[in-house]
């Protein structure tokens, strides 16, 4: 599988953009940024500090000022990756610096000028050109997939519902390594094609951010572009090989403030650089080189990207700098962060015949659409040939795969016709036949029906058989067919010729950086004099040179020492915000919520690494899903629902007077004796004073006679007492 397995290091190049109309009028400091293009370095000058500091020096592959042209970076230092992309390497190109330096003005730039063309379209042009002037015996499949991460969730920018459902989730098989799971695919056959599926994408991008600058800040989006070449090898079989490009605009890297926000905000504040951070570290692990474990994990951006930092892949980061005086800090972190990322090495090698390829799968359908379309036109000929009563001449298989499918087509069609037309005929002679019987004839006319009916259903069987095959081949691209080619040969010359140059420029500048590095060596080496003047010169001017040496790299020291205060502070105000959110949380969960029912949620909880999550197991266990539920326990045998004791006894015991329903009226007790003896003595008709009744203002008194009577009466007695008092009710309103 392997082709190439030497390493090569990661490409780095710096581009600054011009001054803004804004910062032009905010003062005539101009910028801070210089830069040697011959040498590929840039010159940063603190406006805070003495003119006697040294100002920072910085080499990186390539350089580009604030007049640098789009074409010029996509010629000198995107073109060789896109081609080595065709050859079937894995390529990535980011885009990294502070908001507002011009990552998206370098990765699209402005659409409608095609000389401020970024390198995406400029990648599309580039891709579509070489399939189409590449050798017919090529079959290309090119597709597309464009996502964004924010808020560590990764949204699909090509599935109209991707605002409504929940994050993508990434996966990794040995295959193809980390991929995103269910993510929108669209094959593309052309410039205009790819260009429409990038507009769809930024226009899902803006609909879902409400301020889309500030969404646009925080939010890293990739575009994804495989490219699958099948060509015969001197085996005689095909051969696949798969590039993929990452093309990455990364958010902005500034530092977010993340003190003084609470709760959710919090929550969001840490999760918006989580991905840059974990992209530095990995940066910073990779480049130290001495360091076991690099965090790919702890992002989903950096595992996204992890083949691109340190794997398989060819690497270009082309970090964005702004030349105003205010943002001195930013552009100091980019530097040294570009400065960081040159010492990754990659293993880039070929994709040869992955197990994946999508190409191979539609190859394959296509030939077995074929050859159910030959199967179906041979069995129409024979059949055409039964009707005609003529041989059937031609013959071999080999003349078949050669016909073209218009012709399948055609021939068809013209059999359906003949068929039609036979039948019809048939029909007549049968209505017209005289010594026939009106139900046969029915019978017959209805058996032709049934013929006529079938052809056609085997008629469209074939015609959607043809569409189907027709649209699958179209997904395929052949070398030098599908795209006509609108470039002359005068054109083709004049891009070679560019491409020379700028292939003539990055070995100058090359060559210029090994000459500035050799003649540093060269003053130690230069240790022979022939006077004592000479040597004191010499070696005065190489005290200079060192002293100069040293005090950049005190400063250096110092800047790289306050950067770590300050970023420890920033830790540390996290972790004491975090802290606080916890103590709440705990105090919450400590006072109201039941200890079972605490212990049950802990004990059902388990960590996800894979969604880096909290998740609940499942109540019942996978595998006893599609097994029924378990009865539930039945505390009476025989009834229905469970019961209690009380009530099981009150049933046994039938209507007994003990196990009535409760008496829920509340009753006052009185301690008075009854008086149903005065009504029995026959003074019923006797209009009672209210001395008679002392408590009947409040017309109880039932409740006195079963409170007073409770030894010598029954319980029953509460009946007799409650007439009682029905009847001398009506005695006290009258
Ligand atoms: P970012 O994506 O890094 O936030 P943009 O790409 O949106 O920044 O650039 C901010 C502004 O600066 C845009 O108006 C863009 O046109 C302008 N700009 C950026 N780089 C350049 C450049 N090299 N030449 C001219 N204009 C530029
Ligand atoms: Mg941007």
């Amino acid at each position: 599988m392997s082709k190439n397995k030497s390493s090569e290091s990661v490409k780095v190049v710096v581009r600054c953009r011009p001054l803004s109309r804004k910062e032009e009028s905010n003062g005539p400091a101009g910028g801070i940024v210089q830069m040697d293009l011959r040498l590929g370095q840039v010159i940063l000058k603190n406006p805070r500090a003495p003119p006697s500091e040294p100002q920072k020096t910085f080499t990186f592959d390539a350089v580009y000022d604030s007049s640098s042209k789009q074409r010029d970076l996509y010629d000198e230092s995107v073109r060789p990756l896109i081609d080595s992309v065709l050859a079937g390497f894995n390529g990535t190109i980011f885009a990294y610096g502070q908001t507002g330096t011009g990552k998206t003005y370098t990765m699209q730039g402005l659409w409608l000028d095609p000389e401020k063309q970024g390198v995406i379209p400029n990648a599309f042009d580039h891709i579509f050109t070489h399939i189409s002037r590449s050798q017919s015996d090529k079959q290309y499949l090119v597709r597309a997939s464009y996502l964004e991460i924010y808020l560590e969730e990764i949204r699909d920018l090509l599935d109209p519902n991707h605002g409504n459902t929940r994050g993508l989730e990434l996966r990794e098989s040995p295959e193809t390594g980390v991929y995103v799971q269910d993510l929108t695919s669209c094959v593309c056959k052309s410039i205009k094609e790819i260009e429409e599926v990038m507009n769809v994408g930024n226009q899902a991008r803006a609909v879902g951010a409400t301020d889309m600058n500030e969404h646009s800040s925080r939010s890293h989006a990739l575009f994804l572009i495989t490219v699958e070449c099948s060509q015969p090898g001197p085996d005689g079989r095909k051969h696949i090989r798969v590039g993929r490009l990452n093309l990455v605009d990364l958010a902005g890297s500034e530092r977010q403030a993340k003190t003084g926000v609470q709760g959710d905000r919090l929550k969001e504040a840490a999760k918006i650089n989580l991905s840059l951070s974990a992209l530095g570290n990995v940066i910073s692990a990779l480049a130290d080189g001495r360091s076991s474990h690099v965090p790919y994990r702890d992002s989903k951006l950096t595992r996204l990207l992890q083949d691109s930092l340190g794997g398989n892949a060819k690497t270009v980061m082309v970090a964005t700098l702004g030349p105003a005086p205010q943002h001195y800090d930013e552009t100091l972190t980019t530097l040294r962060y570009a400065n960081r990322a040159k010492n990754i090495q990659n293993q880039p090698r070929v994709n040869e015949d992955p197990k994946d390829a999508l190409l191979r799968e539609f190859q394959k359908e296509i030939a077995r659409l074929r050859a159910q379309l030959n199967h179906r036109r041979f069995r129409s000929k024979q059949k055409k040939e039964q009707v005609d009563g003529e041989a059937w001449e031609r013959e071999g298989d080999e003349e078949e795969e050669e016909v073209e499918e218009e012709e399948v087509e055609k021939e068809a069609e013209e059999f359906v016709k003949l068929e039609e037309q036979r039948l019809e005929k048939e029909n007549e002679a049968i209505r017209e036949d005289q010594f026939m019987l009106a139900e046969e004839k029915q019978k017959l006319l209805g058996e032709n029906e049934k013929m006529m009916g079938d052809l056609r259903k085997r008629q469209e069987a074939t015609e959607q058989l043809t569409a189907r095959y027709k649209a699958m081949e179209s997904k395929l691209l052949v070398g030098g067919k599908n795209i006509i080619d609108h470039t002359n040969e005068q054109q083709k010359m004049l891009e070679m010729k560019r491409q020379e140059i700028a292939e003539q420029t990055r070995k100058e500048r090359e060559m210029q950086q090994q000459m500035l590095i050799q003649d540093e060596e060269a003053v130690e080496l230069r240790e022979t004099f022939t006077s004592l003047q000479q040597e004191v010169e010499a070696k005065t001017k190489k005290l200079k040179k060192l002293y100069a040496k040293l005090q950049c790299t005190k400063a250096e020291i110092k800047d790289v020492n306050d950067e770590h205060v300050r970023s420890r502070q920033e830790l540390e105000q996290t972790q004491n915000e975090l802290t606080r959110e916890l103590k709440f949380k705990y105090l919450i969960i400590e006072n109201f919520i039941p200890p079972e029912e605490k212990n049950k949620i802990m004990n059902r909880l388990m960590f996800d690494p894979e969604e880096d999550e909290w998740k609940f197991k499942p109540l019942v266990p996978d595998e006893s899903k599609s097994s029924q539920m378990k009865k539930r326990p039945a505390s009476a045998v025989g009834y229905k629902r469970p019961i209690s004791q009380y009530a099981r006894v009150a049933l046994s015991m039938g209507t007994h007077s003990r196990y009535r329903a409760e008496n829920v009226m509340l009753l006052e007790l009185d301690m008075t004796p009854p008086n149903t003896s005065a009504l029995t003595d026959g003074e019923q008709n006797q209009s009672p004073t209210l001395n008679n009744f002392p408590t009947n203002d409040k017309g109880i008194c039932k409740s006195r006679s079963w409170c007073q009577s409770q030894k010598s009466i029954t319980s029953s007695s509460s009946n007799n007492s409650l007439v009682g008092c029905q009847t001398a009710a009506p005695a006290v309103a009258m």
